[in-house]
């Protein structure tokens, strides 16, 4: 049987991290690129780290019901695309979305056979020093991901898996069990 894994919690818990190494233990598990209308960074490539769109864009996708959930994330626009995850569940090829805890609802909602795992950090304190320390963002953005997260945090209790990112490897080690658990 083919699975959906819903991987959500706070910019900067390192639910990417997590994810490589899961996928790392178990090959067969393919992850949904989403769609943003945010700029990319440094590194990230369009079609592989996300789906670029610009607003227009984005909003006609939603419209024609393309995707399975979308939300705004600190000022700019995220989204599944149905085709991303159809593509896969019709191959019997168990997928990964990597999504922030709105997004996590509505699958919640639509796809209620969808595993939801929630990534903690050991502290608020270790978030904000994740965030600075990738040095990804701007200091005025960091800010207001912190701001969404305190909020996020306060979402832990609403889903059935939650993990504590303390350590990468045992986390991971962790997120495999819960994996290998639903797919036997
Ligand atoms: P970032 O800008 O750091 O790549 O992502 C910001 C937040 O949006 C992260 O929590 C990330 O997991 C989340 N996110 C990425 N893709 C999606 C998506 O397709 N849908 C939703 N709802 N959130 C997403």
């Amino acid at each position: 049987m083919s699975s959906v894994y819903v991987i959500t919690g706070p910019s900067g818990v390192g639910k990417g991290t997590l994810i490589r190494a899961l996928r790392g233990q178990i090959p067969n598990l393919e992850l949904s690129t989403s769609a943003t209308t945010r700029a990319p960074r440094a590194g990230e490539e369009p079609g592989v780290d996300y789906h670029f769109l610009d607003p227009d864009e984005f909003e006609r996708r939603v419209e024609a019901g393309d995707f399975l959930e979308h939300a705004t994330y600190s000022g700019n626009r995220y989204g599944t695309l149905r085709s991303e995850v159809d593509a896969r569940l019709a191959r019997d090829v168990p997928v990964v979305l990597e999504i922030e805890v709105q997004g996590a609802r509505q699958i919640r909602e639509s796809m209620p056979e969808a595993v939801q795992i929630f990534i903690a950090p050991p502290s608020p304190e270790a978030l904000r020093e994740r965030l600075h320390g990738r040095g990804t963002d701007h200091p005025e953005v960091i800010d207001s991901r912190l701001g969404v997260a305190v909020e996020e945090l306060a979402a832990r209790g609403e889903f059935p898996h939650s993990i504590v990112n303390d350590d990468v490897d045992r986390a991971a080690a962790e997120l495999a069990e819960i994996v290998r658990d639903c797919e036997r």
